[in-house]
């Protein structure tokens, strides 16, 4: 069975802890998309954990976390994840990296960075990872993927090829010293040492696995909003967080994916630029950012603070539609029992007219929250088991998200541990 975790919405949803908790009953935990840019936190019997590139699965000694050919692979950066890990005595997990992968080089983290530079403040917020320039050279076909790494002369007439164009940039655009194509192949040498005992074919694994009948989770970084295509465009990400791309970025049937776990926080956050309706400013969005989370809404990656906001009904129902979401996961719940009142947006007004349906970018900008409020519980919720023993209006507040999103919430979390959860 495979199952994927995604983010209905700007990211930061907790995926990593759902993924964490479900890696208890899986078999293989796969990344199918992005890389080091995004973080997942997560809290387990070993400590206090914030993970980017390797799949939330690796705690557990029975499982397998590929990395699959649609991430954008830091192979320096994976095996410093992987001794961290170590160095705090977590067992050495199983890793497999997919020969299709395509590798994040040196220089897409340079380029990330003079091109922010350049845009001063018109700039995406990006993390500086690599990520845009490196899907960049992926779909422009001047990529290097793992496989390459092993046919030295092949790759050093690519690398010559490559380094040709990058310093006409450099150059010309950024001013900035030029790439070294020795210095670059020796770098590379020393990256295929590195991953060599790791590569695999990963479909091909996968498809083994799928007739033995092992479990499969899919985790996905970021959410619905930072897609390319059905994100807020261009304040998007530079790969696909949708369930479907997790077909694609692993390399299994998309009819194979049965179950959608879709991730939805409780109130809205977000980093970087780009419309976000519901934001709440000063004092309120400081408390809000102060409890939320664990230990506070600061971005995993970058420390940034996060932009915080009420929920939002009508970016998390088409959130939840375009993931093609089967059930919900509803998280950090546990945060809000402060509050007196919660006010949900329910709508956007857009020109004198009020719509649920979520907006093209252009459109998004103008929109202005329609709120309603519903009374607040007014105490701490950790620690419950049953759904049942919630107060009252939790869980008038989660069968109202429920209505309004029109899919099963059928897990709430109401801490950042691996327990903390109420399975209805
Ligand atoms: P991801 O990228 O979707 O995995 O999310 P992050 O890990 O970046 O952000 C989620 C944050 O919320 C982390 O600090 C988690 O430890 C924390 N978290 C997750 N679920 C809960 C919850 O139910 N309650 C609280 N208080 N914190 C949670």
């Amino acid at each position: 069975m495979v199952r994927a975790i995604v983010g209905a919405n700007w990211g930061d949803e907790g995926k990593g802890k759902i993924t964490d908790m479900l890696a208890k009953e899986s078999d293989i935990i796969i990344r199918f998309q992005g890389g080091s840019n995004a973080g997942h936190t997560i809290i387990n019997n070993y400590g206090k954990f914030a993970l980017h590139l390797l799949p939330s699965g690796v705690f557990y000694g029975h499982t397998t976390s590929v990395i699959g050919n649609g991430v954008a692979l830091n192979i320096p950066y994976l095996f410093k994840e992987i001794q961290s890990l170590v160095d705090r005595g977590v067992p050495k997990p199983r890793i497999l990296v997919s020969d299709r992968a395509q590798i994040l080089m040196p220089y897409h983290i340079l380029f990330d960075t003079y091109e922010e530079e350049r845009l001063a403040g018109k700039s995406f917020g990006s993390t500086k990872s690599g990520i845009a320039p490196f899907y960049s050279d992926k779909y422009a076909k001047i990529g290097f993927q793992v496989s390459e790494l092993f046919d030295e002369d092949t790759l050093k007439e690519k690398i010559g090829r490559v380094c040709e164009i990058k310093n006409v940039m450099l150059e010309h655009l950024y001013h900035k010293p030029l790439l070294n194509p020795d210095e670059l192949f020796q770098t590379l040498l020393e990256y295929r040492d590195m991953v060599a005992p790791y590569v695999c074919d990963v479909s091909k694994y996968l498809y083994e696995a799928m007739k033995e009948g092992k479990n499969i989770l899919l985790e996905g970084q970021l959410g619905s909003l930072k897609d390319p295509d059905h994100g807020i465009y261009p304040m998007v990400t530079s790969s696909s967080t949708l369930a479907a791309y997790g077909a694609i970025g692993a390399g299994i049937p998309p009819y194979e994916i049965k179950n959608i776990t879709t991730v939805v926080k409780a109130y809205s956050s977000a980093v970087g630029a780009g419309a976000f309706v519901s934001e709440i400013f000063g004092d309120e969005a400081d408390e809000l950012r102060r409890r939320g989370g664990d230990g506070g809404e600061f971005g995993a990656t970058t420390g940034r603070p996060r932009r915080m906001g009420w929920f939002d009904a009508v970016a998390t129902r088409y959130g939840c539609r375009i993931q093609g979401a089967t059930e919900v996961a509803l998280t950090v719940l546990d945060v809000l029992g402060y509050l007196d009142e919660l006010p949900i947006c329910i709508g956007y007004e857009i020109d004198g007219e009020v719509t649920k349906d979520f907006p093209t970018t252009v459109k998004l900008e103008k929109a202005k929250p329609v709120y309603t409020k519903l009374p607040g519980w007014k105490c701490d919720i950790r620690g419950i088991k049953k759904y049942e023993d919630l107060p009252e209006n939790c869980r008038r507040y989660v069968e109202f998200i429920e209505k309004e999103i029109g899919v099963p919430i059928k897990m709430v979390s109401n801490g950042p541990g691996r327990d903390d959860i109420i399975i209805r």
